[in-house]
């Protein structure tokens, strides 16, 4: 049985097979977070544009204004200004910051280290040539390619597209997620439940975690626990771009996740992963499409999506799979769990003191979603360990949605 880090190794050597977006299309940049660049995004003239100032004071040379020189102010420059007025010799010009320095000026004194009076200007310690200018191109030449195409867009990388004018940019359409659930217990969220029935719920977070991923969700519904039923809905799903299938993959008599794919002949990576909960996650390739059939008990579902899903949505965007985002914590209280399988625990993960903590929460096993809306977190327990003792540090995985 492969180990978590093999069969997440697996699906990237997979899907990298296929990186790259399906299509491109241009997204607003107040839109674009979240999506992924698909042009290399250029600075079109320097920057900064002109010698910034970054400080209040005044612009001088460095040269003239030692310890204890008078200047006489020549001008003042606020930002926005055309600065071209050389600065002669022996005089200064307030400027304040994001102003353009003036010709002939090598340094800015922040106005705190000078005394005015009237036009004269006396410097209390000496300028460095340099000294709080950002020089003209210094950030980025003209041309020079400041995003690269697989960037993933955050907020920095949306004001930098804005900064070179780059209103629209050219982003990966992102993949088409088919979510499709099943289990004849299983009714519709809008539905009422029989007195033996639930609500389809994992259709509801594979939505919610597509989306974060990066992803397109395409809801399909709930197949029946029958043959047929399952292999008609996984054929609207082989349209999509990856299928995820959440129950059905157990050895249940009625679980035919398996033996519907094998039907469609698809190639299958693994059927099993070393982990708990998620032990019967699926991960196969069926009419050149990816399909992922998750085990159906919520936690289980959200775990392997987490472990498994996400890195393919990133190479279907044209991004490199982003690292899970593990945490080195200290461990509140002793732990025991069974060898064998790597564990993750609901948990919550607190900064106070020099190192973070983790505590584990009292669950009732991965179909107690009530546990895991309290954590922030999962714990990973390791599978050659049997125990943990407190204040060992351990590896946790973070919950980004909420952390
Ligand atoms: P399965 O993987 O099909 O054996 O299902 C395992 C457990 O998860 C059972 O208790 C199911 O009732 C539950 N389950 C399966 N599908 C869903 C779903 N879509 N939403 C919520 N719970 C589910
Ligand atoms: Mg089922």
């Amino acid at each position: 049985m492969l180990t978590y880090d093999q069969a997440r190794q697996s699906v990237v050597d997979e899907v990298s097979k296929k990186k790259g977006p399906r299509s491109t299309a241009a997204v607003s940049i107040w839109e674009s977070i979240g999506y992924v660049l698909a042009q290399e995004i250029k600075a079109e003239r320097e920057y900064p544009p002109f010698d910034r100032s970054t400080r209040d004071g005044y612009a001088v040379r460095a040269n003239d204004a030692h310890t204890g020189a008078t200047l006489r102010c020549a001008g003042e420059i606020k930002a926005g200004d055309n600065a071209t007025t050389p600065l002669e010799r022996w005089t200064c010009m307030q400027i304040m910051t994001g102003a353009g320095v003036p010709p002939g000026a090598d340094a800015v004194v922040m106005i705190e280290h000078t005394q005015r009076k009237g036009d004269s200007v006396n410097f209390d310690r000496s300028a460095n040539p340099g000294q709080n200018i950002v020089p003209r191109g210094s950030e980025a030449k003209r041309g020079q390619i400041v995003l690269t195409p697989g960037t993933r867009i955050g907020y920095a990388e949306v004001a930098l597209a804005a900064q070179v004018g780059a209103t629209e940019p050219l982003c990966a359409v992102k993949p088409r997620v088919a979510i499709l659930s099943t289990g004849d217990e299983v009714v519709l969220v809008d539905q009422k439940p029989g007195p033996f029935q639930i609500r389809n719920s994992n259709s509801v977070s594979l939505a919610a975690q597509t989306k974060a991923a990066g992803g397109e969700p395409v809801l399909l519904g709930n197949a029946r626990d029958r043959a047929e039923d399952l292999r008609a809905k996984i054929e609207r799903g082989l349209r999509e771009d990856v299928l995820v299938i959440s129950g059905g993959v157990s050895a249940g008599k009625y679980d035919f996740v398996e033996s519907v794919l094998k039907t469609l002949g698809a190639e299958f990576f693994f059927d099993a992963v070393a982990i708990r909960p998620g032990k019967p996650a699926v991960f196969a390739k069926c009419r050149d499409k990816f399909v992922f059939g998750l085990p159906g008990n919520p936690v289980s579902t959200m775990v392997t999506f987490e472990l498994l899903v996400r890195p393919a949505i990133d190479l279907l965007n044209g991004a490199d799979p982003r690292p899970l985002p593990l945490l080195r914590a200290m461990l509140n209280k002793l732990m025991k769990e069974k060898p064998g399988l790597t564990h993750f625990l609901p948990a919550r993960i607190e900064w106070q003191g020099a190192d973070p903590q983790v505590t584990t929460l009292e669950w009732r096993g991965s179909g107690d979603l009530a546990a895991l809306a309290q954590s922030n977190s999962f714990l990973v327990f390791p599978a050659d360990k049997e125990e943990l003792p407190a204040g060992e540090f351990v590896h946790v995985l973070l919950r980004k949605d909420v952390i």
